[in-house]
């Protein structure tokens, strides 16, 4: 059987399962398997994005959801482990191994599964002493010291591989055995990587946990990634076994990312994914070990005083009683669910997404009701854990503003009854702030002569991400003070400081008074036909500005200027808009369908880029007059590094844009 081996994943699927196909097809080989050594980042949405250890810049959504969504399909089964950039959230899920997509299958903290016969094992995180010894007490939402904590490995999964003594075909780890250098020349790994030569000489390069499992269960193959290079080494044990050890780079142009390794397996067993009927042994004999705490604890050792069961090695009568539950059927059930929504591409993605409190998993929950263990994620959390996937209507327009951000603060989520930290309600999704404006009008104006005559304000909206693919322009009419324009400028309010998202332009053809007045200022920009006239009369009615206006205003003009045209209320001509810097223009026709054709003309000459940087710049404008000058610079790093090594940016980059 040929088996695919890619080191660093890096959320790059689409290329990965491209680059199998073209080496398959160059060797006219057929391939069964793919197995990926860690940094998978089976991302789902921006929610497990915020969960990921990993410098901003390279918090990328990648292509995983695609594959959570059904959008797309993983074309050979695929194996991973964890690494140190992970949706740790999710995989927190599968403790003990779980699909996180169809086709594509984690092996959890540690795993050990069986395909077409071969045995294989493996352990999720890289090794850091000082987490070693600790339970799996970490749980989203983390910290940044916890979101680092939870992938490092722990000596309880350690524990339990080894007693699988011997029989292993492949073991996977992400970060590499310590001391796996000294079974290879390490002249070329040291020309490519001269910083490890210190690491090298003073033998602390790679995993302890790894170097242990390494002699203890003397695989026949060993896969790692992590360390970004290909390096080779057998290692020979004694002399019937010896392991060949390959760690491979990321997934990378002109990378060493990719393998294909033929390994003899038993013919007459299917090709398919199988549990495998020791380690279901072993994970039920250490069910008691399992820890939830940040403490130490040490595992049982023999050593004298030790009373307690140390050799986990299954017993016949253990491998008898999982053979009872299972009836000799191990094939692991194709029982992927998805649990939240997956991602969506589009402009507006949600800058402020925050991280998700912790979902027990239902074929983490199936698993350990069959095998009589604990979900690890379920001792942390208790049970039951009432979490609602928010339901997105795509006529609604997501707002990103300052409320979002009080999602930092979860008090208002999450409420622990009697604080014994075992029950929660969910409280959150009334929280997220959503506005539904009215469905476009594709009336044209010609088509509705008598809706022109009571115009006083023509809004006109640019694409919105549900139209953006076409391009088109939505134009909205508002009747007059006593219809909706009431309704819709107290909603505008709510956009305060045009963070509609989307560029918005009013066209003022009459006399927008009022709340026409207030409306308008809540547009990106105004267009004045020369008949256009603004007027804040609200002091002259007997009430003041009371949809934003007000505010709006002063950020417009100043403190001056501002009160000054609200206190006489004094209607406001288009040439004197226009020196105020009210107006952004003034069309050349006077003639509303002609002042509606020049303002779209107008508007689009400002949409030249693609539609998400739109959205982007729109957002980083309108923030900025919203929050403090830190909070701002903070949301501009934001933005830039969603949009960093995008679509759009790739493609320009290809067409070297910059300078043309
Ligand atoms: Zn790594
Ligand atoms: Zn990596």
């Amino acid at each position: 059987m040929f088996v695919a081996v890619e080191g660093c994943a890096h959320g790059e699927l689409d290329q990965i399962y491209r680059s199998v196909e073209n080496l398959a097809r160059q060797r006219n080989v057929k391939v069964d398997l793919l197995i990926c050594c860690g940094d998978f980042q089976a991302v789902r949405n921006e929610n497990d994005l915020q969960c990921m250890a990993v410098p901003d810049k390279f918090r990328h959504i990648c292509t995983f959801y695609k594959y959570y969504s059904g959008e797309l399909k993983a074309p050979i089964l695929t194996i991973f482990i964890g690494g140190n950039h992970e949706a740790s959230n999710y995989l927190q899920e599968l403790a003990y191994g779980g699909w996180v997509a169809p086709n594509i299958y984690y092996l959890g903290y540690a795993g050990v599964v069986r395909f077409g016969g071969i045995r294989i094992a493996g352990i999720s995180g890289i090794f850091k002493g000082h987490d070693y010894l600790k339970g799996h007490f970490e749980r989203p939402p983390y910290t940044n010291s916890t979101m680092r904590s939870a992938y490092h490995v722990r000596s309880l999964e350690v524990f339990r591989l080894k007693q699988l003594k011997n029989d292993i075909d492949i073991f996977i780890s992400h970060d590499w055995p310590r001391g796996i250098y000294n079974y290879a020349d390490t002249s070329e790994l040291l020309h490519w990587k001269p910083f490890f030569r210190n690491e090298i000489a003073n033998n602390v390069l790679g995993s302890q946990a790894g170097e242990i499992l390494l002699h203890e269960l003397k695989p026949k193959y060993w896969f790692s990634a992590h360390l970004h290079c290909r390096f080779a080494a057998t290692v020979q044990h004694n002399e019937q076994q010896l392991t060949e050890f390959l760690a491979l780079d990321k997934c990378l142009p002109r990378r060493q990312y990719l393998e294909l390794i033929e390994i003899p397996h038993d013919s007459t067993k299917n090709l398919e994914l199988c549990y495998d009927p020791q380690w279901i042994a072993i994970l039920q004999s250490t069910n008691h070990l399992l820890s939830v705490r940040p403490c130490t604890q040490y595992m049982p050792s023999g050593g004298p005083g030790c009373t307690e069961r140390w050799d986990f090695h299954p017993t016949e009568e253990e491998i008898e009683k999982v053979n009872s539950v299972f009836g000799n059927d191990y094939k692991i059930p194709s029982n992927f669910v998805a649990t939240v929504e997956a991602f969506k591409p589009r402009p507006n993605y949600n800058r402020n997404a925050y991280q998700s409190q912790p979902q027990l998993n239902p074929q983490t929950t199936q698993f350990c009701e069959k095998l009589g263990i604990d979900d690890p994620l379920e001792k942390l959390i208790g049970k039951p854990i009432v979490l609602t996937t928010p339901v997105v209507n795509p006529d609604e327009i997501e707002l990103d503003d300052e409320e979002e951000d009080s999602f930092d603060d979860h008090s208002n989520e999450v409420v622990a009854i009697e604080s014994n930290d075992l029950f929660f309600v969910d409280t959150k999704p009334q929280k997220r702030n959503k506005m539904s404006l009215p469905q476009p009008q594709n009336k044209t104006l010609d088509e509705d002569p008598q809706c022109a005559e009571k115009e006083q304000v023509n809004l006109i909206r640019v694409p919105s991400y549900a139209t953006m693919n076409e391009k088109q322009q939505w134009v909205h009419y508002y009747n007059g003070p006593e219809t909706p324009v009431n309704v819709i400028c107290d909603q505008f309010s709510k956009y305060a400081g045009g963070k509609l998202p989307l560029v918005s332009v009013a066209l003022v053809q009459g006399k927008a008074l009022g709340g026409g007045a207030e409306l308008a200022t809540a547009c990106d920009f105004r267009l004045f036909t020369e008949k256009g006239e603004i007027g804040f009369v609200q002091g002259r009615m007997g009430v003041v500005t009371g949809w934003g206006g007000g505010t709006r205003l002063v950020q417009l003009l100043g403190q001056h200027r501002a009160l000054e045209l609200l206190l006489t209320s004094r209607q406001i001509p288009a040439s004197e808009a226009m020196a105020l810097g009210i107006a952004n223009g003034i069309t050349k026709s006077a003639e509303l369908s002609e002042a509606v054709e020049e303002t779209k003309q107008w508007l689009q000459l400002k949409l030249s880029h693609a539609p998400q940087i739109i959205h982007a710049l729109k957002q980083i404008v309108a923030t900025a007059r919203a929050v403090s000058y830190e909070e701002s610079l903070q949301n501009e790093r934001k933005v830039f590094a969603m949009l960093w090594g995008g679509d759009a940016n790739k493609k320009a980059l290809e067409q070297n844009i910059k300078h043309k």
